[in-house]
């Protein structure tokens, strides 16, 4: 394996194009290089990139580099003030010390947590494209309800996407072809019969930074996340949650869910069935079944259906209250 600081690199496309890659914190990469899952020809390190800013907007967004710390954007004024949803997604990730290392682009690209994907000893499809799924008969209790396929059934295990996937994030990015803008949406893919191919990005296109749009005022935001501990856990449901509220009714919502779905799970059918309506739970209750509508269980992971809705309920309140 040959290692290059970017600079180094004559020819950034050509050394990752190759079963390359780029390693930034490096927090996902090196674990499954470590278990042999990951085997990259060449690893070139961005970290010299100046992509390390969070900078306001001209519309008053906010542009965040790639190689913003999580904790770092966390702890930022602005994300807390005006997009909370995000400091606190990003403060149910993982530990503080892997928030330190862990950066912007390299968590929009985090690998599943899925059993199987992490063993070289079971057949996955994502990790060794048409060697079968383990986890379709296997034990599936953290996997996804939404989004999967007679492929792979991996739920995306990043908070801070789906955040942004209810903020309406464009990831921009920079690769062979030149510059491209691609709204956070469009750049998932659900496995379908390619499981290996999580995302839209080419062989040697570098996430460089992502941009929020500003938010109507009086926008409030929220995100709940459901686990089987308080600390350091993968979410089994969780809700991100952009609101505005004026008189008592919902007149702008934006829904994303997590550890539910095979992507960060945008969720226009709750949305469409908040706007226009009175902020109360039973308004709640209806955008959650609608979310939900066409979940498909597992055998060992139906109860992640309503324990999502519930969260979901949860955070429509928590968000509203007052309002
Ligand atoms: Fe692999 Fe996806 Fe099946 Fe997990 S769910 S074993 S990642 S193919």
């Amino acid at each position: 394996m040959e290692v290059f600081r970017y600079s180094q690199a004559k020819s950034v496309e050509g050394a990752v194009r190759s079963n390359g890659t780029f390693i930034a914190g490096g927090t996902t990469l090196v674990d499954l290089m470590k278990l042999n899952v990951l085997r990259p020809t060449t690893v070139v390190d961005i970290n010299l990139l100046p992509l390390d800013k969070i900078e306001p907007e001209p519309n008053g967004g906010l542009r965040i580099g790639a190689l913003v710390r999580n904790s770092d954007l966390a702890w930022n004024a602005t994300v807390k003030e005006k997009y909370t949803v995000l400091s606190e997604a990003l403060l149910s990730g993982a530990s503080p010390q892997l928030r330190n290392m862990a950066t912007t682009g390299g968590n929009l690209l985090q690998k599943t947590r899925c059993y199987y994907y992490r063993d070289t000893n079971y057949a996955c499809n994502k990790r060794d494209p048409g060697s079968g799924c383990s986890a379709l008969d296997g034990f599936n209790r953290i996997h996804a309800v939404l989004g999967g396929s007679k492929a792979c059934v991996a739920v995306h295990p990043s908070d801070m996407a789906v955040a942004m996937m209810a903020l309406e994030a464009t990831v921009h990015t920079n690769g062979p072809k030149g510059e491209r803008a691609i709204a956070l949406n469009d750049f998932y893919l659900v496995p379908g019969d390619t499981p290996q191919h999580e995302n839209v990005l080419a062989p040697g296109e570098m996430i460089t930074h992502v941009t929020l749009p500003a938010l109507p005022s009086g926008t409030r935001s929220h995100y709940l996340k459901l686990r089987d501990r308080a600390q350091y856990e993968f979410a089994l449901a969780s809700a991100a949650v952009v609101v505005k509220v004026s008189g008592g009714r919902i007149e702008r919502a934006r829904i994303a869910l997590g550890g539910v779905g095979t992507k960060p799970w945008r969720s226009h059918e709750a949305e469409r069935a908040l706007e226009g309506q009175s902020a109360n739970e039973d308004t709640f209750r209806k955008a959650a079944d609608a979310a939900m509508a066409e979940a498909k269980p597992l055998k060992f992971n139906g109860f992640k259906i309503e324990l999502a809705k519930r969260g979901l309920v949860r955070a429509l309140k928590t968000t509203t209250e007052s309002a």
